[in-house]
């Protein structure tokens, strides 16, 4: 009888996987030819400064509106852009769009101003990873000290050796690195130190559960306090109300993000709220 639900069970698991399998094949090519439409774009979520309450720069973050209108969360097309290996030209092409929004909000009197990039692990793994960062930086001609680079923290876990020689590289171009979702991995500090990191990112999760307890708020109380033992910045992520933020200034976390402050915006969008946001602390 158990002999026979295994079958069973595995018959199942086939049968969807074969689904799963045609579905991914049947994204990836809708995503390889979106990609080449032009139905990807790039919001930018400001980061705020929890002293002042002002923006010191954006995040860019990946949009897939596809013919009939629908937005595809990033969460379900990067990983199928990643198992193809799509994700190397598509994220070539994000660094550079950053690299320009950047520079316009620069033109636009936002000169100090930070771009951060989301890249991913098959990016990063790829040989030519270095390069691509080198042409773009000098192509768009975009300054790299405005740049920061984010990769997650089970990326910053992975071939230690490599990923410190190639990230010492990007640190040369004058390109900073963040560690994005912060907390959820397993990092040494030895380990954070060597990979010559600039700030950490307390993940959203952590953020959530910051007014529930004491113990809610020990993780991103930890992450502060790493920070600045390491002198390293720290941003919160995904801080949803006032609350969450009075709590994070009080264990003094220097930066936030989140819906609190904006939602990811267009380029025209972040320009108008940034003016807005002027607007309204001059009067
Ligand atoms: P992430 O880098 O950790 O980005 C933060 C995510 O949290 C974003 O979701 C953002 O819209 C969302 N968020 C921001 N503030 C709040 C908040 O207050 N509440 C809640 N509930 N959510 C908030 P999004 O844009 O859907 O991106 C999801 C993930 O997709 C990103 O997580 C990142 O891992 C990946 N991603 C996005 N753009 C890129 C990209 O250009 N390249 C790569 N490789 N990955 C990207
Ligand atoms: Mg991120
Ligand atoms: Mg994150
Ligand atoms: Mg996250």
């Amino acid at each position: 009888r158990a002999k026979l639900q295994q079958r069973a069970g595995h018959c199942y698991f086939s049968r969807s996987m074969g689904v799963e399998i045609r579905e991914r094949v049947r994204m990836m090519h809708a995503l390889r030819s979106g990609f080449q439409r032009g139905e990807l774009f790039l919001d930018y979520q400001p980061q705020i400064d929890l002293a002042t309450n002002r923006a010191i720069g954006a995040e860019a973050l990946l949009r897939w509106r596809q013919q009939d209108g629908k937005l595809v969360p990033p969460d379900r097309f990067i990983p199928i852009a990643e198992y193809s290996g799509l994700i190397v030209e598509i994220g070539e092409w994000v660094l550079r769009e950053a690299c320009t929004e950047l520079l316009r909000l620069r033109a636009a009197g936002h000169t100090a101003f930070t771009m951060s990039v989301n890249v991913s692990q098959v990016q990063l793994r790829h040989p030519h990873f270095l390069d691509m960062l080198r042409r773009a930086l000098d192509d768009t001609g975009a300054p790299p000290d405005f740049i920061e680079l984010e990769i997650t923290e089970s990326m910053a876990m992975e071939e230690p050796a490599a990923l410190v020689e190639k990230l010492a590289h990007v640190k040369r171009t004058g390109v900073s690195i963040a560690i994005d979702d912060f907390g959820t991995g397993f990092s040494s500090l030895s380990h954070l130190q060597r990979l010559q990191v600039d700030r950490l990112k307390i993940d959203r999760t952590f953020v959530t559960e910051i007014t529930g307890s004491a113990r809610g708020s020990s993780i991103a109380q930890m992450v502060v306090q790493l920070g600045r033992n390491l002198g390293l910045s720290v941003i919160a992520e995904g801080v949803e109300d006032e609350r969450q933020a009075q709590i994070l200034r009080e264990l003094g976390c220097p930066l936030a993000q989140g819906y609190l402050y904006s939602r990811p915006l267009s380029p025209e969008n972040l320009l108008a709220w940034l003016a807005g946001e002027s607007v309204t602390r001059a009067a």
